[in-house]
């Protein structure tokens, strides 16, 4: 990922090399250079002009420190303004004071819930947490069982609705499973919740739902990095229609330009947490704007 970002970037830097002092027009062509590798990246145009504007403005206020030339200051620049547009300081999961934390999941089929939620799970467990999965996705025949397969994977076990149970919905899937996190003392419970392949009025209310039943500590809106510029737009409709408190980027593996990444916390307000990156379960971890920053930098 990021990899013709980093290299446009890198040209326009080399250009800086050598000089002693950036003229007005110094900052401008590279200003220019840094939009055009932005917008290649696939970055939200407002987020583009607004990191523009915010280097530019520095390089011609900061003064120029002893310890750094022209050429150094302006990628010290850039880095800073990158994590700034990343979500600035990586952002850690809150858990519950008392009882079971409880994190939802929710966003589009496809995006990678389900083997998030397992990723998740086991991620947690090696921080000595006891996580319970649940299985709330009752729309596609194949999640639950999706589910168990992960799950069994990762050695978690999954809350899911038996034949014959009783619980036919997704609210009383979520409600059942957390009294069971209680009686069997789990203290993470991750509600996998159902999507579909388009943004509907159904599908945010069911969320809506869910998340009003179990009171979620946080909720957790899962995207496809690689789906580019449609990323931002859903992310915007889940905000507007459920609301969250973090994101997720999943295929960052496959996702070559970054757009979404470098887009998404800025336009949302809402910090990039977890970045999965490949279909093994240990492809996953904090996002870290700064190391993230210093990446497309390199
Ligand atoms: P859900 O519909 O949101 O629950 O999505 P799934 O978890 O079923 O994932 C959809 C597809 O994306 C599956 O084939 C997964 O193996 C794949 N997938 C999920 N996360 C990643 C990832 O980080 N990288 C890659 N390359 N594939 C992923």
């Amino acid at each position: 990922m990021f990899a013709t970002l980093s290299d446009r970037l890198a040209d326009t830097f080399k250009n800086l090399r050598g000089k002693g002092k950036l003229s007005e027009a110094d900052i401008d062509a590279t200003a220019r250079e840094i939009r055009i590798a932005l917008l290649e990246a696939d970055v939200a145009l407002p987020v583009v002009k607004e990191f523009v504007g915010a280097v530019k403005e520095r390089a011609r206020g900061e003064e120029v420190s002893g310890a750094l030339n022209p050429a150094q200051q302006i990628v010290k620049i850039v880095n800073e303004e990158l994590v700034t547009i990343l979500g600035g300081e990586t952002r850690r999961l809150r858990f519950a004071k008392t009882g079971p934390t409880v994190i939802m999941l929710a966003g589009l089929q496809g995006a990678g819930k389900t083997t998030l939620a397992a990723k998740l799970a086991l991620w947690l467990k090696e921080q000595k947490k006891t996580p319970l999965l649940v299985a709330a996705d009752l729309q596609r025949p194949n999640a639950v069982t999706q589910l168990k397969v992960n799950g069994e994977r990762v050695g978690v076990p999954v809350f899911a609705p038996q034949p014959g149970n009783g619980i036919g919905n997704p609210v009383e899937v979520a409600r059942a499973a957390i009294e069971e996190a209680k009686r069997s003392l789990h203290d993470v419970v991750i509600v996998d919740t159902a999507g579909r392949l388009g943004i509907d009025a159904d599908l945010m209310q069911q969320a809506k739902d869910i998340r009003d039943a179990v009171n979620p500590d946080e909720v957790l809106f899962v995207v496809d990095a690689m789906i580019g510029q449609d990323a931002v737009n859903t992310a915007q409709a889940f905000l507007d229609g459920v609301g969250y408190d973090a994101v997720v980027l999943t295929k960052l593996d496959g996702d070559a330009r970054g757009g979404a990444a470098l887009s998404i916390a800025s336009v949302t307000g809402k910090p990039v947490m977890f970045a999965s990156n490949g279909e093994k379960m240990t492809d996953f971890d904090l996002f870290h704007p700064d190391r993230m920053a210093s990446r497309i930098l390199d």
